[in-house]
């Protein structure tokens, strides 16, 4: 199963519609799961006040952001659909949709920076829409 799941699309609800594209291409190189997309103020702030994000300028607030997790499925049990497995968080796993991502964001012509790649408080989940590009 090379495809977003049903809890994965509810996920990209209100992310811009090039992004979304981005994902769908890459999740066709490798496994991953939507953990967040569009994110309310109020959620924002819970998360800086927490110290899990630094900012209130997050692009989760403009749905110009996801947040991905590389799953491991236990295999398609002949129903079509791979929903249980495990959320794998080992950072060479996020090297992979890092470059499965940048790859497909050039294939579409969508401008992406990766969480993984800014040198301080790297974030390897998150992907965001070029602020260059996109507002
Ligand atoms: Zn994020």
């Amino acid at each position: 199963m090379t495809t977003l799941l049903p809890r994965d699309r509810a996920r990209l609800a209100g992310v811009h519609r090039d992004l979304v594209r981005v994902v769908e291409r890459a999740r066709l190189a490798v496994p991953f799961i939507v953990t967040e997309g569009l994110r309310s103020r109020e959620r924002q702030a819970r998360l800086v006040a927490i110290g899990a994000s630094r900012t209130m300028n997050s692009r989760h607030i403009t749905g110009h952001a996801v947040d991905l997790a590389y799953w491991l499925d236990d295999g398609d049990d002949g129903d079509g659909a791979v929903e249980q497995g495990e959320v794998r968080w080992d950072w060479p796993l996020y090297e992979q949709i890092g470059a499965a991502m940048k790859a497909a964001a050039k294939e579409l012509g969508v401008p992406i920076v990766w969480g993984g790649d800014w040198a301080s408080f790297r974030d390897g989940p998150h992907f965001e829409l070029d602020r260059k590009a996109y507002p």
